[in-house]
C-alpha cells in the first residue's frame, strides 16, 4: 500500500487512523454481526452510532442546547435552497455577502425564493480582500444574512464573525467547520457538506437555532422543511447511514486531538508553513490579501503558467496530488484540511523549492 499526500478540495484526504478503525468495522460492528452500511437505521446499534456521533460534535462545537443538529443527504447545495425556503418566514428579502465562488451559487438560488441584496463585494482587483462589515449594506428588513466563511475555490477566509444583530446569521461552512473554535450561538444556521473537514460525501451536517425551525414556505416539498428533520431525529427518511457513522469516527478523532482549540493551533501552524513558502519566492504568487487568507485552501500561480502541467506531473510523481487549481481559476490549490498531516506539508514545501530552483 502506498498512500499519497492528497491536496484535493473535497471529496479530500481523510484521517489514517479513522480509515482504519473503519475497516476493521467494515464487515461486523461491534459483535453485531454485520457492517454499519448493512443495519437498519431504526435499529438500536444505528441509533446509539448516531446519537454519539451528534453527542461529540455537540461537545467539539460547544453547540448550545437550542440547536438543532441535523445529518441530511443533498451536499451543501441543498442548503442554499433550503435557507431561503425555512428561513424567509414572511419576509421577502435576504442580505448575501458575496466573497467568491460558493458565495455566488447561494446567491443564485437565493434569487428563485426572495430579493437578493449583496450587502458586500469582495474585491478581487488582483488581491482578493474582504470588505470590513463598516463597508457593508445590510438591510434592516433582510429575513437573514448569509456568508461563506471560507471559500473554498477563492482561498479568501473570515478570521472574524460578522456582527448582525438581531438578523439571523447563516454560514456555509463546507470548507472551514472543526477547522477552529467558533462561537456557534452567534449563527442562526450553520451548514456543510462532509468531504471536507467531517467524512466522506454524501452527508451534510446542518445546525439550526430551535426558534427559526417550523416556518417553512408554503408549498415547499416536506423534505425541505427543517422541521421535518428536527422532529425525526434526521430520520424522517433514511439517512446517509455510513456517511454518519463515519463522521462519528472522525469526531472521536479529533477529540483525541485535543479538539478544535488545538487543531486550531495546527492549522494555523501548517497554513503559515506554506504561504510562507509562497511569499518568500518570487516563483510562487498566493492571490490573497493576507488578513483573509484561508487555512484550509491555499491557491498560487507560478510566474510561468506554461510550467503548470510538469508541476503537476511531477508533485504527482512526487506522491504529492490534486494540486490542481479549481477550473474556474486555474493555476495551484493545496487544500489542507484538518486531516493533511504536518508531513504534507513538509513535503509540499520541500517539493516546491527544489522545482523552483531547477526551472528558474
Ligand atoms: N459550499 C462550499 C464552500 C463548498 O466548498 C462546496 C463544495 N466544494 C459546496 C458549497 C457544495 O457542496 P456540495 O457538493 O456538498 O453540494
Amino acid at each position: 500500500m502506498s498512500r499519497v499526500f492528497n491536496f484535493g478540495a473535497g471529496p479530500a484526504v481523510l484521517p489514517e487512523a479513522v480509515l482504519e478503525h473503519a475497516r476493521q468495522e467494515m464487515l461486523e460492528w461491534q459483535g453485531s454481526g454485520m457492517s454499519v452500511m448493512e443495519m437498519s437505521h431504526r435499529g438500536k446499534e444505528f441509533m446509539a452510532i448516531a446519537a454519539q456521533a451528534e453527542q461529540d460534535l455537540r461537545e467539539l462545537m460547544a453547540i448550545p442546547g437550542n440547536y438543532k443538529v441535523l445529518f441530511l443527504q443533498g451536499g451543501a447545495s441543498s442548503q442554499f435552497a433550503m435557507v431561503p425556503v425555512n428561513l424567509l418566514r414572511g419576509k421577502k428579502k435576504a442580505d448575501y455577502i458575496n466573497t467568491g465562488s460558493w458565495s455566488k451559487k447561494a446567491i443564485e438560488e437565493g434569487k428563485r425564493f426572495c430579493e437578493v441584496n449583496i450587502a458586500a463585494k469582495s474585491r478581487t482587483d488582483g488581491v482578493a480582500t474582504i470588505p470590513p462589515q463598516s463597508e457593508w449594506r445590510l438591510d434592516a428588513h433582510a429575513a437573514y444574512v448569509h456568508y461563506t466563511p471560507n471559500e473554498t475555490i477563492d482561498g479568501v477566509e473570515f478570521h472574524w464573525i460578522p456582527d448582525t444583530g438581531p438578523v439571523p446569521l447563516v454560514a456555509d461552512m463546507s470548507s472551514t467547520i472543526l477547522s477552529r473554535p467558533i462561537d456557534v450561538s452567534r449563527f442562526g444556521v450553520i451548514y456543510a457538506g462532509a468531504q471536507k473537514n467531517i467524512g466522506p460525501a454524501g452527508l451534510a451536517v446542518v445546525i439550526v437555532r430551535e426558534d427559526l425551525i417550523g416556518m417553512v414556505l408554503p408549498g415547499m416539498p416536506i423534505m425541505f422543511d427543517y422541521k421535518t428533520h428536527a422532529e425525526n431525529d434526521s430520520m424522517y427518511n433514511t439517512p446517509p447511514t455510513y456517511g454518519w457513522y463515519f463522521a462519528g469516527l472522525v469526531f472521536a478523532w479529533l477529540k483525541k486531538q485535543g479538539g478544535l482549540t488545538a487543531m486550531a493551533g495546527i492549522n494555523k501552524r501548517k497554513a503559515r508553513r506554506l504561504y510562507a513558502a509562497i511569499d518568500t519566492s518570487d516563483f510562487y504568487r498566493n492571490p490573497v490579501d493576507p488578513a483573509c487568507r484561508s487555512w484550509m485552501n491555499v491557491p498560487f500561480t507560478l510566474a510561468d503558467s506554461n510550467l503548470d502541467d510538469t508541476f503537476l506531473a511531477q508533485a504527482k510523481k512526487a506522491g504529492l496530488v490534486a494540486l490542481k487549481g479549481h477550473r474556474s481559476v486555474g493555476g495551484m490549490r493545496a487544500s489542507i484540511y484538518n486531516a493533511m498531516p504536518e508531513a504534507g506539508i513538509t513535503a509540499l514545501v520541500d517539493f516546491m523549492r527544489d522545482f523552483e530552483k531547477r526551472y528558474t
